[in-house]
């Protein structure tokens, strides 16, 4: 007698293969890697083929990190077959999706919490190291490739009502950060009691010991994706009703991949203000979604190496609005180019932009200065091209006001 709960991994395995099979054109199987006892850990990227990589955000999923929670394994299964419906092509030309439906086989089959060595595999994913298991490595490895947007887990909660909401996993984020995650957390839940399932409150995950992690943290410390753990109920729910529920989620999520929000002048989940917010925000540089999630995770790295200080200055001195960036001599790791926004009054009219003293072109994209009015205020956007310095990086908005200020700073 085999204590497996259904799905099991053989179960994940004939669906992963039909999936795939009945939808050649926009899924593709892999495996990324085998579990402690050997077994296959399956891979299924979702997307059109007929648009470029670079032109599309990237959503990664994982389930059945813990082998008890069957849910897990469920959700992520019934988001892929959902995704192949017809009247989501268009989230496929817009975005790439990667679906683990099982992270740990061998506790799949024995209906065990950890892997087969006894290990929690959900928080063995240290911060700027290698990961502890197998299993997290074949999941970082994906990572470390594709450099995800968002990042959602799918674990299955005991207890009704309070199984089903989202843990938000802010890395080293800030108050925007937190803003954003509980923004997409709310939209998540509002979805799913729409669907008739009600949630409890989002909770806040807290980065206290970089040593053990759960998988969400890393790739928000290290990518600054906008990460969740989504929880859903089992043992109450027939398993269906879980399924319904942890759906209308993922699809509520896979919707705000394709908003303009945030700060951010072009569609994509939360997760491009890399430090900051916006008097003055850190974003990545590059021209499309695949160059600015490699910059995005180089900037993440530059920082962690020492970056000790970017922000705005705190008075606009002479009507010069000021964002300084703080390399410290122990940086390696240097981006190929800088993106930095700030806002000012609506009624300011722009002077001139410089970085580091040179003058940048005017509604230049790549290697210059734009600006667009949003929520009241006259938005800057500068675009570096080539790597910052070691010590003081400066980024100098001149502007001017068409009426006289009450106080000019000194
Ligand atoms: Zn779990």
């Amino acid at each position: 007698m085999t204590k497996a709960v259904s799905p099991t991994y053989e179960e994940v395995m004939e669906s992963v293969e039909a999936v795939a099979s009945a939808n050649a054109r926009t899924v593709t199987r892999d495996e990324i890697g085998k579990s402690v006892q050997g077994r296959p850990i399956p891979l299924l990227t979702v997307t059109d083929p007929d648009v470029p990589v670079k032109d599309k955000q990237v959503l990664f999923i994982t389930g059945g990190t813990h082998g008890s929670e069957e849910v897990g394994r469920a959700i992520t299964l019934a988001f892929a077959r959902w995704l192949t419906e017809p009247q989501n092509a268009t989230h496929l030309s817009r975005q790439v999706f990667l679906i683990v439906p099982c992270v740990n086989p061998d506790g799949a089959i024995a209906d065990s919490y950890h892997n087969a060595d006894n290990v929690n595999i959900y928080t063995s994913f240290p911060l700027w190291e290698e990961p502890k298991t197998v299993e997290a490595a074949a999941i970082w490895e994906v990572g470390k490739r594709w450099i995800p947007d968002a990042y959602a887990d799918c674990h299955g909660l005991a207890g009704g009502a309070m199984g089903d909401s989202e843990y938000i996993h802010n890395g080293y984020g800030g108050d925007f950060a937190i803003a954003n995650g509980l923004y997409v957390a709310n939209h998540m839940n509002e979805a799913a009691e729409r669907a008739g399932y009600p949630q409890r409150t989002p909770s806040l995950m807290v980065l206290r010991n970089e040593q053990r992690c759960a998988i969400p943290d890393k790739f928000a410390s290290e990518m600054h994706a906008l990460a969740l753990t989504v929880e859903t109920t089992e043992n109450y729910y027939p398993l269906e009703d879980s399924i319904r529920s942890g759906l209308a989620r993922l699809g509520a999520l896979v919707e705000m991949g394709e908003r303009i929000h945030c700060f951010q002048p072009y569609p994509n989940y939360p997760c491009d203000v890399i430090t900051g917010s916006r008097p003055g925000a850190l974003m990545p540089y590059g021209a499309d979604y695949e160059s600015r999630r490699r910059n995005r995770k180089d900037t993440c790295t530059m920082i962690r190496e020492g970056v000790p200080h970017c922000s705005r200055m705190a008075a606009d001195k002479g009507n010069v609005a000021r964002i300084e960036m703080v390399l410290e001599d122990t940086v390696r790791t240097l981006p190929e180019g800088v993106a930095m926004q700030l806002a000012v009054d609506r009624r300011a009219r722009l002077d001139k932009v410089t970085w580091n003293g040179q003058e940048l072109s005017p509604a230049a994209a790549g290697n210059g200065w734009t600006s667009w009015t949003d929520a009241g205020a006259r938005v800057v956007r500068a675009e570096i091209a080539g790597r910052p310095v070691t010590g003081s990086n400066m980024l100098e908005v001149y502007y001017d006001v068409p009426f006289k200020p009450h106080v000019q700073p000194k």
